[in-house]
């Protein structure tokens, strides 16, 4: 229902040599601006009686710092130079491999020890129930427990990272045995477990490896 008082338009704004398309969505009820990158392009959400100059020059001033944001991060994979559990690791050829032979070669090294890990830290948190682990090659999500057949997938991804960033993807899809969603409940057991949550969480958001 609220989304009806949204009114999008998009506009181009010209940064130096580039420029930029942003979707524009002003509501009456907002009191701050932002730009956010989503996957179809900038969107700026801001009040609807901001004067235009002042929706302008956010806009230009805001587009750069997320542009450099994004740049700075660093790439897990980089030629025949691949991030394995957070340590750059020189892998001859691997730049040539096809996506599959890559794929394969990093779930050899995932996926025995989040199955490991997994029994361990499910004995821990005293859970009695064995969960199948499986890896995936997806990119939205770090992990899923599917508590109903009691398994868990875990994003390929996470190879990169160093193991103690992975166990904590470990630890809160076992809190999900426990507690559905993401309820202070759900932050309390699994802080009970991995009292540094937070901090392996910024680290993987922010594709810190190690
Ligand atoms: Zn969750």
């Amino acid at each position: 229902m609220a989304k009806r008082h949204f009114k999008g338009y998009f506009e181009t704004y010209r940064i130096g040599e580039e420029s930029f398309e942003v979707e524009i969505r002003l509501s009456p009820y907002r009191r701050s601006t932002s730009l956010s990158l989503r996957k179809n392009g900038f969107v700026c959400n801001a009040p609807s009686r901001l004067p235009k100059e002042n929706l302008d020059s956010f806009i230009v001033s805001s587009i750069p710092k997320i542009l450099s944001k994004i740049k700075k991060k660093p790439e897990p994979i980089e030629g025949d130079d691949v991030y394995i559990f957070g340590i750059k690791t020189h892998i001859e050829g691997f730049s040539s491999m096809s996506k599959e032979k890559r794929n394969a070669l990093l779930k050899k090294e995932l996926l025995p020890y989040v199955k490991e890990m997994t029994k361990e830290y499910s004995i821990k948190m005293g859970i009695k129930e064995d969960y199948e682990v499986k890896v995936r090659d997806c990119h939205s999500v770090y992990g899923v427990n599917h508590r109903k057949t009691l398994s868990i997938t875990y994003s390929l991804n996470l190879v990169h990272y160093d193991k103690h960033i992975i166990d904590s993807v470990i630890i809160h899809e076992l809190t999900h045995h426990f507690v559905y969603g993401h309820s202070e409940k759900f932050y309390k057991i699994l802080l009970g477990v991995a009292p540094d949550y937070r901090l392996s969480r910024k680290k993987l958001i922010n594709h810190i490896y190690a």
